[in-house]
C-alpha cells in the first residue's frame, strides 16, 4: 500500500490552498486526490469576491492572508493571478442597513482597513449604471478585488506541484478508512493508500465521505447564484464591485458587462444524498433557470440598477456552497478521533478565505500555535447534529438566506 503523510481530498480551492500552505511550511510526501480534474467543482463558478469588511473581526485577518496569499503564488508560479484591485463599494440607504454600515465601517478601521466615505455624487461616478437616493450612505473600500475562482484554485495547485505535492486528477475517493479512534488512509476507485493525517476538502461532498465513517459535518449544500448581462457602454472593468444590503445584491465588472447576484428569501437546498457527481450541466428541480429568483430579487435591485428592466440577460451561473447555521466554517479535527480534519463549511466565502483557513489547517496539522482561534469553526460546536436531516438542512439554508455582506 502507498503511504503518504497527508492526503487531500479536493482539487478545489481549499484543498488547493491547503496543498501550498502545507508545502511551503516544510511538510512533504503530500497526495491530493480530485475526482475530475482540478477545479472542477464550485470554485470555478464563484464570483470571486475577496471582500475584506466582515462584521465577525475574526474573519479580517483569514481574507487578509488570503491577499497574501495570492502575492506568494505568482512569485512561486510566476505568473499572475490577475486580480481585478477595483475596490468595493457599500451603498446602505434605510436606517437599519445605514447603522449596519456604520459598524462595519468602524470593525473594518477598527481592523486597520482603508475606509472612505462617499458622497452619493462621487459614487454615481465611480459606477455610472447605478443610481443612488440622495441620503445613502456609502462606504468605499479602496484594497478590495475580486478574482476568477478557476484562476486561483489553479493558480494554488500550481504552486503546490512546484514545492512538491503529488496532484492525481480523475480519482475518487470512494471512502475514509477508520481503524477505531484513527484514520489510517482513503479507498479509491483502483487502491487503497495509507496517509497519517486525510484532510477532507471534498466541497459540497465532504459530508457524505465523514457521515461514511460516522462523523457528522455541521452543514448543507446550499444554492448560490448570479447573472451577467450582454455588454453595455456604462459597464467598464476599472469599475468597482458593490454590494447593496437593501436589495440584498451585489455585482461587479465583468469585462464590460455586469455580473449581479441577489439572496433570495428562501434559499434553495440539495440533500447530501442527492448531490451529482460533478456540477456539469447539474439543474435545480425547483427555480432551475433563477427566473423565480430573478422576478423576485429584479423589483428591488431596479431602484439602483433601473437598466435590469431591459438590458438582455446572457448567462446565468449556479452552483452550491456549504453552509453552516452560524455563518461559521467547519474545520479541523473532530474529537476523539486521530488523522481526520475538516476544511470545509465556506458559507459562500471559500474564495476570499481561502489563504486563512488554509494558514489554520497548515498551523493544526503541524502543531503550531493557530494564528486564529479555531474555535468558532469547530465541527462539534453544536454537538451531535444530523446534517442529513431536512429540519438541519433548512437551518443552514436560512442562514443563507440572511447574508446580506460580499
Ligand atoms: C455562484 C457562486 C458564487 C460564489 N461567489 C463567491 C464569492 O464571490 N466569494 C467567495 O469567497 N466565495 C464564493 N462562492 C463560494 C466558493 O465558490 C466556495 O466557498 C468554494 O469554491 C469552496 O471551495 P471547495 O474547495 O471547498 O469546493 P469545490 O471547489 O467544490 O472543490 C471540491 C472538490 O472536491 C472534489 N471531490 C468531491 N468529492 C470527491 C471525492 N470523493 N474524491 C475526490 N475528489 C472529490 C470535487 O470534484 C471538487 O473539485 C461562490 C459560490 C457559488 C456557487
Amino acid at each position: 500500500m502507498k503511504s503518504y503523510d497527508v492526503v487531500i481530498i479536493g482539487g478545489g480551492v481549499l484543498g488547493g490552498a491547503i496543498a501550498f500552505y502545507l508545502a511551503k511550511r516544510g511538510v512533504e510526501n503530500i497526495l491530493l486526490l480530485e475526482r475530475n480534474s482540478i477545479a472542477h467543482g464550485n470554485s470555478s463558478l464563484a464570483a470571486g469576491l475577496l471582500t475584506r469588511g466582515r462584521f465577525k473581526p475574526a474573519l479580517i485577518p483569514m481574507v487578509l492572508e488570503t491577499y497574501q496569499a495570492i502575492h506568494e503564488v505568482e512569485a512561486v508560479t510566476g505568473r499572475s493571478l490577475h486580480v481585478h484591485r477595483t475596490g468595493c463599494m457599500y451603498a446602505a440607504v434605510s436606517p437599519e442597513h445605514q447603522k449596519n454600515l456604520r459598524e462595519l465601517a468602524a470593525i473594518s478601521t477598527d481592523n486597520g482597513l482603508k475606509v472612505e466615505w462617499l458622497d452619493t455624487t462621487t459614487a454615481s461616478h465611480l459606477l455610472p449604471w447605478m443610481r443612488l437616493p440622495r441620503d445613502t450612505s456609502v462606504v468605499f473600500m479602496p484594497e478590495d478585488g475580486y478574482v476568477d475562482g478557476y484562476t486561483l484554485t489553479s493558480g494554488y495547485i500550481k504552486a503546490a506541484h512546484t514545492l512538491g505535492v503529488q496532484v492525481r486528477e480523475n480519482t475518487v475517493v470512494t471512502a475514509i478508512i477508520r481503524r477505531g479512534d484513527q484514520i489510517i488512509g482513503v479507498k479509491t476507485d483502483n487502491e487503497e493508500i495509507h496517509a497519517n493525517i486525510v484532510i477532507d476538502a471534498a466541497g459540497v461532498w465532504a459530508g457524505l465521505l465523514a457521515h461514511e465513517i460516522g462523523i457528522g459535518l455541521p452543514m448543507a449544500p446550499i444554492r448560490s447564484h448570479y447573472w451577467i448581462t450582454e455588454p453595455h457602454a456604462l459597464f467598464s472593468p476599472e469599475q468597482p464591485f458593490v454590494i447593496l444590503p437593501d436589495a440584498r445584491a451585489y455585482a461587479r465588472p465583468e469585462t464590460n458587462r455586469l455580473l449581479f447576484g441577489f439572496r433570495e428569501r428562501e434559499s434553495a437546498s440539495v440533500h447530501p444524498f442527492d448531490l451529482p457527481d460533478s456540477m456539469n450541466g447539474f439543474t435545480f428541480k425547483k427555480d432551475s433557470q433563477g427566473w423565480e429568483t430573478l422576478m423576485e430579487g429584479a423589483p428591488d435591485m431596479s431602484l439602483y440598477f433601473p437598466l435590469i428592466e431591459q438590458i438582455q440577460i446572457s448567462s446565468y451561473v449556479r452552483g452550491l456552497s456549504n453552509y453552516t447555521p452560524d455563518g461559521n466554517f467547519v474545520l479541523g479535527e473532530y474529537p476523539g478521533l486521530r488523522g481526520f480534519i475538516a476544511a470545509t463549511g465556506c458559507a459562500g466565502a471559500g474564495i476570499a478565505m481561502s489563504g486563512g483557513i488554509a494558514r489554520l489547517i497548515t498551523d493544526l496539522v503541524t502543531g503550531q500555535p493557530p494564528y486564529v482561534d479555531p474555535a468558532p469553526h469547530q465541527i462539534d460546536r453544536f454537538g451531535k447534529v444530523d446534517p442529513m436531516s431536512y429540519e438541519f438542512i433548512q437551518s443552514c439554508a436560512d442562514a443563507r438566506a440572511g447574508k446580506v455582506t460580499g
